[in-house]
């Protein structure tokens, strides 16, 4: 190579949300800035999984350097700590893309969490993959050689001081890997003491599964023959945590191998460690966490880490997981898939299959537990990731009494959540169904007239608010034999003694001309008209037909562009046949049957009970003439001086 090609250094400006976020980190005062170092290690045990895998079909890659392993080497005399590993390395190209520009949306919603939450939130920044740049809370300036792994690769330096840019030029590194040096500020020598970045390791990065070595000084000699020497010592169990057996494993370190392997902060809620060993065998490491990731929303991000034999495969095997249980976390080291496993193996594999379904019943049983044995704990499971659980019912049927049993729901009884279990063992004497109210807020459902003769009986009603709950309700069907019946469809499966149906057909046959009245008038809008024995203080409601969506659902797939293709199923409108309106609007309709006011006011009810049901009216300007005449009449009633008291007495 002659001087004039050899490559120079280049500079390259960061993204510029990378600018935010750099200054973000950089002065930021939040305390606990060890997390630096739990980042780094696990980019770099993340290179060195990667190389691994990679070696299984291309060994040469092992050639000019077998170890697999970590090392830290703090400098006092330079004020540098570098985290060194032999993994995968980074080409070039690699380097400026890695550590200069963000593949995903992962520091704007950094910076979205930081600015809503505040300064403890640094914490997180590994969760959103922009884990290096916490290297910034300790350094002023960050220096990375690396070498990609394979042959005839050269080496390259990335430097930042953070200020805008990096640069980029070539190096000088024997073997692949990739070298991090922090140039520690002023207040962070700290992390070059020797105690302290063992404690560290110990406390963060034990489990992590390849040697960590930290360079130490030792003085040998006495006197004039003194010297300092240095060696490296290995401070980690360096072991798959998952492959120990249980009783060695302190709930400490569980917790420590989480916070590794999700980036979160905080101790998960519950954990479950297993080895099965019937027709396949595997070992699983399965975590529930406290809080919802910031993407739990996004479809990709489900599934759990993939081992086979110890070594690392992928990070999220989306096969292993289903989707109601993105939420799960954790490790499945499998001891039956071939190391070169591929995609398409994964999605037609007999042994996924099975660690699958065994997954979902481990997962299954730890919520179980967790609710049986931490009620409170369940509460905060139930309010981060019941939403998600409840897709289960919608879409996988085998789980569903299980699943029915974890379900827990605001309801009529007014005191907190209440599990399915626990209201049934409350149903009244002649009770025979479950009853629940599907709409958009607890608020919206919980003056409804649909609930009006279910209250007046004392049976419980469930609040369903939860967009997925009609589908999981629909799932469900029945729990413990029995049925979930919608207050809002047509037949509630209420029992009725024989005086009630003769008083109710009585009823219908009393107002027959006013309901068919009322479904002439009506007929673009309702399907039918009927006596109602459900309402006692409002003088109509809309129902549900069967095979029908509740208004709340169909207002839902509408915002969502999903209603188009639905077809509308109208509604049933229920007079409540006891109401003074309904009565007097009987007597007016009999007396005169072409007085038109009647037709307005059927109007004007149907527009009431579509208000009721949070539903827009279809010609609001028309409602509120509607209205307007109607207190005007009202209004000039009320001035009009009653002619016998106040009327001056003539002569
Ligand atoms: P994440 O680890 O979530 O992807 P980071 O900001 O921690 O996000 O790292 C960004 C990327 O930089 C990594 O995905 C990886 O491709 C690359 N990288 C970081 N450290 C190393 C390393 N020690 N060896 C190889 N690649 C690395
Ligand atoms: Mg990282």
């Amino acid at each position: 190579m002659t001087v004039e090609n050899v490559p120079q250094r280049e500079t390259h400006a960061f993204q510029a949300e990378i600018n935010q976020l750099l200054s973000l980190v950089i002065n930021s005062l939040y305390s606990h800035k060890e997390i630096f170092l739990r980042e780094l290690v696990s980019n770099a045990s993340d290179a060195l999984d990667k190389l691994r895998f990679r070696a299984i079909t291309e060994p040469e890659l092992l050639a000019d350097e077998p170890a697999l392993e970590l090392r830290l080497i703090p400098d006092e005399a330079k004020g540098t700590l570098t985290i060194e590993d032999t993994g995968i390395g980074m080409s070039h190209d690699e380097l400026v893309k890695n550590l200069g520009t963000i593949a995903h949306s992962g520091s704007r919603e950094f910076l979205e969490t930081l600015a809503q939450k505040g300064q403890k939130d640094v914490q997180l920044i590994g969760q959103f993959g922009v884990g290096f740049y916490s290297a910034y809370l300790v350094a002023d300036r960050v220096e990375v050689v690396s070498r990609a792994a394979g042959k005839d690769q050269a080496a390259w330096r990335w430097t930042s001081e953070a200020k805008g840019s990096f640069t980029v030029e070539p190096a000088e590194r024997a073997t692949r890997g990739t070298s991090i040096t922090l140039h520690l500020k002023e207040d962070q020598k700290e992390f070059l003491g020797e105690w302290r970045l063992r404690s560290l390791i110990t406390q963060y990065s034990d489990y992590v599964g390849h040697p960590i070595k930290l360079q130490v000084n030792k003085s040998t000699g006495t006197g004039d023959e003194a010297k300092t020497e240095t060696s490296l010592e290995v401070v980690n169990k360096a072991s798959a945590l998952w492959q120990r057996s249980k009783s060695d494993i302190t709930d400490e370190q569980y917790q420590e191998f989480y916070k590794h392997l999700t980036h979160d902060w905080e101790a998960p809620l519950a954990w479950t460690h297993f080895k099965a060993d019937g027709n396949t065998q595997f070992t699983g490491l399965l975590f529930v966490p406290k809080q919802p990731p910031f993407d739990l929303d996004s479809q990709q991000q489900r599934g759990v880490r993939l081992f086979v034999k110890r070594v690392f495969i992928m990070d999220r095997c989306e096969e292993l997981v289903p989707q109601w249980l993105r939420f799960v976390r954790g490790v499945i080291d499998s001891d039956d898939l071939p190391l070169n496993v591929s995609r398409e193996l994964l999605q037609d594999s007999q042994v996924v299959r099975s660690i699958r379904k065994h997954l979902v019943k481990k997962s299954v049983d730890l919520l179980e537990k967790l609710a049986k044995d931490k009620p409170e704990d369940y509460l905060t499971f139930w309010k981060a990731f019941g939403t998600v659980l409840k897709e289960g019912l919608a879409t996988e049927a085998e789980h569903k009494d299980k699943l029915g049993g974890l379900l827990r729901y605001e309801s009529s009884r007014e005191e907190g959540l209440t599990s399915l279990a626990d209201y049934v063992g409350r149903m009244k004497e002649g009770q025979e169904a479950i009853y629940y109210v599907y709409g958009e807020s607890r608020k919206a459902v919980a003056d409804s007239p649909h609930l009006e003769t279910l209250k007046q009986r004392g049976f419980e009603v469930l609040y369903m608010t939860d967009p997925v709950d009609e589908w999981a309700a629909q799932g469900l069907r029945e729990f413990q034999g029995k049925p979930l019946v919608s207050a809002l469809q047509a037949d509630l499966k209420l029992q009725s003694t024989d005086e009630e149906k003769k008083a109710q057909e009585q009823h219908a046959e009393g107002l027959k001309t006013l309901t068919e009245k009322m479904k002439d008038v009506l007929q673009e809008s309702v399907r039918e008209v009927r006596v109602s024995d459900r309402l006692t203080d409002s003088p109509v409601c809309l129902v549900v037909p069967e095979g029908g969506s509740p208004a709340y659902l169909e207002r839902l797939l509408q915002q969502r562009g999903r209603g188009a293709g639905m077809p509308r199923v109208k509604r049933i409108l229920e007079v409540n046949p006891k109401h003074p309106v309904i009565e007097h609007l009987k007597a007016v309709h009999e007396k005169d049957p072409a007085a038109s006011q009647v037709a307005e006011w059927i109007e004007l009810l149907h527009d009431q009970a579509l208000l009721t049901e949070g539903s827009t009216i279809a010609d609001p300007n028309r409602f509120a003439r509607r209205m307007t005449g109607l207190l005007t009449q009202v209004a000039a009633l009320a001035a009009t001086p009653a002619p016998a008291t106040s009327s001056p007495t003539a002569g």
